[in-house]
């Protein structure tokens, strides 16, 4: 069964819109979101689906293209599959409140083929190929450091998807899935 106690206890499913995970399914192909969170700090939550949930960082600058760039990853609590198709306002108040933008979408593939994503993730190496709208390629999560000092980066693997030059979070801002921006979805779903 899905590990998902720490995402219930954390919310009120009687306030928040955000899915419960009762009915998590999964399709053919692992799938990924990045979902633009804009809390009390924007940030950038990466999910991968491992195991029937999904298993997520929060990227507090955001991925980049640029391979030589290393983006802190701090891993928070598994969120149910459904999740990755919420993109709303989570209401004043309540656990992560603010809103929420499907800000990409799509399957990967575990690049290590020599160990399934959990051992990857044990082994502190998780190599994938993206196959997102905007995010592409591979890209490599990599621990640094034990116990609780244990921070992991996000990094853009050197390949056709990488670019040195311009700034994706800059050049396109807005939903993968309805297209809106953080103000629109603010403005219709708030
Ligand atoms: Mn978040």
């Amino acid at each position: 069964m899905p590990h998902l106690e720490e995402y219930r206890r954390k919310r009120d499913f009687s306030r928040t819109t955000e899915p419960s995970g009762e009915g998590s399914e999964s399709g053919e192909e692992p799938g990924f979101v990045v979902q633009k969170h804009d809390a009390s700090n924007l940030h950038y939550d990466i999910r991968l689906e491992i195991n029937g949930v999904l298993v997520s960082w929060a990227v507090p600058k955001g991925p980049s293209l640029n391979p030589k760039v290393k983006r802190l990853a701090m891993p928070t609590e598994d969120h149910p599959l459904e999740y990755a198709g919420f993109e709303g306002v989570i209401p004043e108040g309540e656990y992560g409140a603010g809103t929420v933008m499907v800000w990409d979408r799509g399957t990967y593939e575990n690049l290590r083929d020599d160990m399934s994503m959990e051992e990857a993730l044990s082994d502190g190496k998780v190599e994938v190929r993206l196959w997102g709208e905007k995010l592409e390629g591979g890209w490599a999560f990599i621990r640094t450091g034990s116990g609780d000092n244990a921070r992991w980066l996000l990094i853009k693997m050197d390949d056709e998807h990488a670019d040195r030059s311009g700034d994706i979070l800059d050049a396109r801002p807005d939903s993968a899935l309805t297209g809106r921006s953080l103000d629109e979805i603010q403005k219709e779903e708030g």
